[in-house]
């Protein structure tokens, strides 16, 4: 056999948790051949060879919460996710997916719901069908692995609109069928996100019925849950009740709780997940290391206000009487408008990076008239990043067994059209800040805390052969400098790669060498139930 890479002399900490050994990895044909001695003696003649002496061999992370459905296709080269070490992205996430598209969906209606995704208006909306939108990602060639949840809100606003109704049984059966096929398709399961309209409009009914399918195929429920703030705990219910009813194996997203006087219930609900798993139920969760979140601003109006879809939305907010009540059911917030601050607006750079509070300090007005002028403005293409969350609660999540790291990101690149704004600074630092900040600190230990972002985070999704260094699986592999490793980007500056990450390979291709972007693009789409690479067998 001729190699194509032997990595020598390298620390492996293999992503299992067991803890770092001195080994050579051997690769040939994108897959890793051997560990240890085995690959020191195929190693004689390998066309590379890497030296790691002093470094961390470890799998690459496999980001199981991503939003890079859109911003894949205009940089493929994903270099904010690559550059941090992720080989695997989850696209997809909070309901907020691209696909599948009902026949005769409102397609302009849905662009203009996930109008946070989508950062470059010059990329075309191909497809309608769960497989077309998957073959669109293979054939703009990324240079990470993806593997795709069908979003709730493509599903559910294509088949039923946006308006606040449940769906008839004929639409529900439209949905479940489109659902399937999705899956069929390759979706690797389905999100849902309850705080964003018309999902907010979305009932039991609808949801056991969809969590049905994705039971059915084995595939992953991941829910954006209704409420993150006074009513998270029941929120966290829904989710399980649901998971207990159908068997769905199910991820609670971001879990994390918003407002000070909130803090301290994602202990409680962590006390639930814990019931549910006693009980024989999937369930896991996912978070990532900083204590602000990043969403559509449109998040905060009452579902009610949310309505119609994004051009309705807007309207209404020109009705006094629909301000008067949103301006009232604003008045008992958990989180302030100082703890929110503005970081996209398209074509208002001048928006971007200030607090709600601040904006209306310099205009002379009180924020509610603020943060209703950017909706009316915007609608949901104004994000925010918001705050008031608490180290404890994160730390929770981080040291609870069934935790893993997912980022919440987008692959951006900072010299294209996705390089704009003032994205949450998750898109490029959430590994290296894990690895680095919350080892250093005691909360994790090295080998953990990389089992969360590789075999855990990969098992989730129902990837079986990718997340461990093990002869057999696919060569996705990263070697870190861990003294230098180092978290560069920050709220006040996020574009910035971090340091550290000195290789990064994908399918056996370097990827990142030195620390740079090579330029391969050598990502497959990850596809359930098919026998390639990395895939559910
Ligand atoms: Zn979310």
């Amino acid at each position: 056999m001729t190699l194509d890479l032997l990595i020598t002399g390298g620390t492996v900490v293999d992503g299992t948790g067991a803890d770092g050994v001195r080994a050579d990895v051997a690769v040939a044909d994108g897959v890793i051949v051997a560990v240890g001695a085995e690959a020191t003696v195929l190693g004689e003649g390998a066309a590379r060879t890497v030296d790691a002496a002093g470094k961390v061999v470890c799998p690459g992370f496999v980001d199981l919460h991503t939003h890079s459905d859109l911003t894949l296709l205009s940089a493929p080269q994903a270099r904010s996710a690559v550059h941090q070490g992720i080989t695997t992205t989850v696209i997809g996430n909070c309901g907020l997916g691209v696909a599948p598209l009902a026949d005769g969906a409102d397609v302009d209606g849905v662009r203009a719901a996930v109008g946070y995704l989508d950062l470059d208006p010059s990329v075309g909306w191909t497809w309608r069908s769960y497989g077309e939108y998957l073959d669109a990602v293979a054939a703009a060639r990324p240079s990470v692995n993806v593997a795709g949840l069908a979003g709730h809100l493509p599903l559910h606003a294509g088949v039923v609109g946006f308006d606040d109704r449940p769906p008839t049984p004929g639409e529900l059966d439209r949905m479940t069928s489109l659902l399937a096929d999705a899956l069929d398709a390759g979706a690797v399961g389905l999100s849902t996100g309850l705080m964003y309209a018309p999902l907010t409009f979305a009932g039991r009914a609808e949801l056991l019925a969809l969590a049905e399918v994705v039971a059915g195929r084995g595939a992953l429920f991941a829910w954006h849950l209704r409420d993150y703030a006074d009513d998270g705990l029941s929120a966290v219910r829904e989710a399980l009740e649901i998971a207990a009813a159908t068997g769905a194996r199910t991820q609670l997203s971001h879990l994390t709780s918003v407002g000070r006087r909130n803090w301290g219930t994602v202990a409680k609900a962590l006390e639930l997940v814990d019931a549910a798993r006693a009980d024989g139920l999937d369930v896991a969760v996912d978070m990532y290391p900083y204590l602000a979140g990043n969403a559509p601003l449109a998040q905060r109006l009452p579902a009610w206000a949310q309505a119609g879809g994004d051009a309705v939305m807007r309207d209404r907010l020109a009705d006094p009487e629909a301000v008067r009540r949103i301006r009232e059911s604003w008045a008992g917030e958990a989180l302030g408008w100082d703890e929110i601050t503005v970081s996209s607006a398209p074509g208002a750079p001048d928006l971007v990076g200030h607090t709600v509070t601040a904006l209306a300090a310099d205009r002379g007005t009180d924020p509610d008239t603020v943060a209703l002028d950017l909706l009316a403005r915007f609608g949901n293409a104004v994000s925010m990043v918001a705050g008031g969350r608490d180290a404890g609660d994160l730390r929770a999540v981080l040291t609870h067994p069934a935790s893993v790291i997912g980022s919440d990101g987008q692959a951006l690149d900072v010299d294209g059209p996705t390089g704009v704004g003032m994205p949450h600074p998750r898109s490029y630092g959430t590994y290296p800040r894990l690895l680095s900040e919350h080892v250093a600190d005691g909360t994790l230990t090295l080998p953990e805390a990389i089992r969360k972002c590789t075999s855990g985070a990969a098992r989730r999704a129902g990837i079986t052969d990718r997340g461990t260094i093990t002869a057999g699986e696919a060569a996705d592999i990263v070697i870190l400098d861990v003294g230098r490793l180092a978290d560069r980007a920050t709220f006040a500056d996020p574009r910035q790669y971090p340091a550290g990450v000195d290789a990064v390979i994908v399918n056996g291709e370097p990827t990142i060498a030195h620390g740079q972007h090579t330029g391969a693009r050598a990502g497959h789409v990850l596809k359930a139930g098919t026998k390639d690479k990395g895939q559910r067998s």
